[in-house]
C-alpha cells in the first residue's frame, strides 16, 4: 500500500479484512495529514444522500464511479466509523462529520481498524519507485514486483495498491510522486489542474469587496451564450476574485478550461427571492416612499455598504441624486445590475490551495470494477490520483474511501 491517505488506509483496511498480510508506506510521519484539515478541521467524511444523487456532485468522470460507489457506500462509511467508536451526526446538505467536530476521529477510527488487522504501518517511508516484470501468462501485459522506497530497500508484493493523492495541499504528501511513477510505467495521466479553488477576476473595483460574504445569492458563470455553471446560496469575496461555496463548486466547472480560448464571465444575482419586475416594484416603493432622499440612501438599503459603493460607482449615476429624480431607465439599469452583477474571470488560485485536483491516471488505464490498471497485472489505484473528482460537501473523501475499499477488496 503507498499512501496512508483516506483512501490508502481504507484499501489496507479492506485487504486485510480478506485475509492479506499488508503494509502501508506512508512517507509522513503520521497517516491521514490532509484528514486533519478537511471540513475546517471538522472533517466532512462523506454525504448522506442516496447513490444517485452522489453522482450529480462528481462533475468528472461520475460513470467511473458506478461499482466503488455502489460497493461502499455513504452508508457503509457511516456504520463504519460506529463500529470504530466514533459517532457521526448529519448537518445541512446531508453533510456527515465526527459527532466531535474534530476531523482526527475519521483517522481514529481508521487506525483502530488498521491496528484490529495487524496491518504493519511504515511511516517516514517514502516510494520512489514500482517494480514492474513482463507477465509471461500474458504477452501483452506486465506483472508488479514491489517497490523500491527512498532508503533503496527493495519490497517485494504480489500486489500494489496506489493511493498517493493529487496536486493539492502539498504540504500534506501529495506532490505528484505517484503521477510520475504511473507515468515511468507508460500509462496516460490527464493535465492536472486545481479545482474547488477560488477564482481570480479581473475587475479592479471589486478589491475593496474582499472579507465580504453574500448568503442567498444565485451565482451563474457563462462563456459567451454558455452557462457552464449555476448555482444558489452562499459566496465570499476574497481580494482578487471569489470563493465560498459558490465560488468552489464554480471552479469545478471551468479549473480546466482556464487557460484555453474562452472567457468566463461570472453574474451574481444579488436579489435572487424576486425576479426583475418585483424588484423594479420594489425600487419604485422605496423612491416613492423616501422621495427627497439621494440614491446612496437606496442604494444602501439594498445593498451591504461595500457593496452599494461598487455598484454606484458601476452605474455611474450621480449619488446624491434625489430619489425623486432618478429615471425609469435608471432604474432599469439598477434592477440589471442587482440581478447581474459581472466578473470577468482570470484565471483560479494555485494548487496549494486548491481542495481537489482536476486530471490524475486517466479512467481509460483502470478497470473501474476492480481499480486495477488494466496493463499492470497485481497494481491498483485509489483517491485522488484518479481523474475523477466531486464537489464539496464530503463527496471527495467518500470517493477516497470508496475506491480504496474496492481496490483492497479486488487483490487476489
Ligand atoms: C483543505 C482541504 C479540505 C478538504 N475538506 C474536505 C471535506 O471536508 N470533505 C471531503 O470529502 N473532502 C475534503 N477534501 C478533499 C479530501 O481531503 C481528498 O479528496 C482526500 O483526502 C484524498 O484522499 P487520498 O487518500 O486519495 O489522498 P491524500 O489524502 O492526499 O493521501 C495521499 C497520501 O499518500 C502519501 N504519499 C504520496 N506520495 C507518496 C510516496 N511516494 N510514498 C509514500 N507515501 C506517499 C502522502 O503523504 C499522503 O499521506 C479537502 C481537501 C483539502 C485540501
Amino acid at each position: 500500500m503507498i499512501g496512508g491517505g483516506a483512501a490508502g488506509m481504507m484499501a489496507a483496511i479492506a485487504a486485510g479484512q480478506k485475509g492479506h498480510e499488508v503494509i502501508i508506506l506512508e512517507k509522513n510521519e503520521k497517516l491521514g495529514k490532509k484528514i486533519y484539515i478537511t471540513g475546517k478541521g471538522r472533517g466532512n467524511l462523506t454525504n448522506a444522500c442516496d447513490v444517485s444523487e452522489f453522482f450529480d456532485n462528481v462533475p468528472r468522470n461520475p460513470k467511473f464511479l458506478y461499482s466503488a460507489l455502489y460497493g461502499f457506500t455513504s452508508q457503509d462509511m457511516i456504520d463504519f466509523m460506529e463500529a470504530a467508536g466514533v459517532p457521526v451526526k448529519v448537518e445541512r446538505g446531508n453533510r456527515v462529520f465526527p459527532a466531535s467536530d474534530h476531523a482526527s476521529d475519521i483517522t481514529r477510527a481508521l487506525e483502530k481498524r488498521i491496528r484490529e488487522l495487524g496491518i504493519t504501518v511504515r511511516l517516514n517511508t517514502g516510494v520512489e519507485k514500482l517494480m514492474v516484470e513482463d507477465d509471461r501468462e500474458d504477452p501483452d501485459g506486465r506483472k508488479i514486483n514491489g517497490v523500491i522506497t527512498n532508503a533503496r530497500e527493495r519490497l517485494s508484493a504480489d500486489a500494489v495498491i496506489m493511493a498517493t493523492g493529487g496536486l493539492s495541499y502539498q504540504t500534506t504528501g501529495s506532490n505528484g510522486e505517484g503521477h510520475g511513477m504511473l507515468r515511468s510505467l507508460g500509462l496516460k495521466l490527464t493535465q492536472c489542474f486545481p479545482s474547488l479553488v477560488a477564482l481570480e477576476t479581473g475587475e479592479d473595483d471589486t478589491h475593496e469587496l474582499a472579507g465580504l460574504s453574500l448568503k442567498n445569492v444565485g451565482l451563474m458563470v457563462k462563456s459567451g451564450k454558455k452557462v457552464f455553471y449555476e448555482g444558489f446560496g452562499e459566496m465570499l469575496f476574497t481580494h482578487n476574485g471569489i470563493s465560498g461555496p459558490l465560488g468552489l463548486s464554480a471552479s469545478s466547472y471551468i479549473a480546466d478550461k482556464l487557460n484555453g480560448d474562452k472567457t468566463f464571465e461570472v453574474y451574481i444575482d444579488l436579489k435572487s427571492a424576486l425576479d426583475k419586475d418585483k424588484l423594479y416594484d420594489r425600487i419604485c416603493r422605496d423612491i416613492d416612499a423616501n422621495p427627497k432622499r439621494e440614491l446612496s440612501f437606496l442604494m444602501n438599503g439594498l445593498l451591504p455598504k461595500s457593496l452599494a459603493a461598487v455598484m454606484e460607482k458601476r452605474l455611474g449615476i450621480d449619488v446624491k441624486k434625489h430619489l425623486c429624480d432618478v429615471t425609469r431607465q435608471e432604474r432599469l439599469s439598477i434592477v440589471e445590475i442587482l440581478k447581474g452583477f459581472r466578473l470577468t474571470v482570470t484565471g483560479s488560485g494555485p494548487f496549494k490551495e486548491a481542495i481537489i485536483t482536476r486530471g490524475g491516471l486517466d479512467v481509460r488505464e483502470i478497470d473501474p470494477s476492480t481499480m486495477r490498471v488494466k496493463t499492470v497485472s497485481g497494481l491498483y489505484v485509489a483517491g485522488e490520483l484518479i481523474d475523477v473528482d466531486a464537489l464539496t460537501g464530503g463527496f471527495n473523501l467518500q470517493i477516497a474511501f470508496s475506491t480504496g475499499h474496492l481496490a483492497g477488496s479486488s487483490i487476489e
